[in-house]
């Protein structure tokens, strides 16, 4: 485990991991992904679901959900810091894997206090907050290092 953790340092995407215990139970695990990651034109409603990405090609949810659909991981779409929170609040879980900007992530794993996060970097192409995106295998490599297969 701190092998993958070390060899995802090295790509510069994994900002923090705090992680070197053994792998959760999918139960236990939730990933949180920031709103700008959704397409600016998308209409669906990510806040109530992941499931409610029609999975078009026109940003990375669809990926994302394809790569979570068979985990049983709890995932939600946050919309900054309160909103994290919350979701950390209701679902107690014992280690999150987070994708946001080096910002968000550094007051999120603050904020978090003793809960193991797992950092992933977004990419923004087209600037902060707005269409950003992520680095799939990193993410999908990630969630496996951490999730009891
Ligand atoms: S992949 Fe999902 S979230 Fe992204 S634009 Fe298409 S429907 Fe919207």
């Amino acid at each position: 485990m701190v092998e993958v953790i070390v060899e995802a340092r090295e790509t510069e995407k994994v900002y923090y991991a705090r992680y070197f215990g053994v792998p959760e139970r999918p139960e236990d695990v939730l990933v949180l992904l920031p709103h700008c990651i959704q397409s600016s034109t998308c209409k669906q409603e990510l806040a109530e679901g992941l499931s409610n990405c029609l999975g078009c090609g026109g940003c990375k949810v669809g990926e994302l959900s394809n790569v979570l659909a068979s985990t049983g991981v709890k995932a939600a779409v946050v919309r900054g810091g309160t909103s994290a929170r919350q979701v950390v609040q209701s679902t107690r879980p014992k280690i999150i894997l987070a994708v946001a900007c080096e910002r968000e992530l550094e007051s999120g794993i603050k904020d978090v206090g003793s809960i193991p996060v797992v950092g992933i970097i977004n990419d923004r192409p087209f600037g902060p907050c707005k269409n950003t995106s992520v680095d799939v295998d990193i993410f999908k490599k990630s969630l496996e290092m951490i999730c009891k297969q």
